[in-house]
């Protein structure tokens, strides 16, 4: 997958591939919920803000675990509840690793 690189913090090693990050800019934003679709403009690669995808204090999640959302549709995740925020971005981290594999933007070694 080209510039993979591996970070370590203290014991915990952290998945970081900016090439993989950069394919929201041209995916399909994958919110299921309602807001005002800018995906037209490109995605962001929304990290996983939950400590069971190796969220902490101080570090963000890998940079495997993104869902590819637009501007708004990141924004609008940031004001929801806990609960719902995280079930959202489940939806679109599913729906984003689906698309990344069918059409063989991430292959299997
Ligand atoms: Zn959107």
């Amino acid at each position: 997958m080209g510039a993979v690189s591996l970070r370590a913090r203290s014991r915990v090693v952290t998945f970081r591939s900016r090439k993989l990050l950069d394919k929201a800019h041209d995916a399909p934003c994958r919110a299921d919920f309602e807001h005002h679709c800018t995906g037209w403009q490109g995605c962001d690669p929304a990290h996983a803000d939950s400590q069971i995808f190796g969220r902490g204090k101080d570090f963000k999640t890998p940079d495997w675990a993104v869902a590819h959302l637009c501007h708004n549709a990141h924004m609008a995740l940031d004001q929801m509840e806990r609960e719902e925020g995280f079930y959202a971005w489940l939806r679109a981290f599913v729906a984003t690793q689906n698309y990344l594999y069918e059409t063989g933007k991430v292959k299997v070694a």
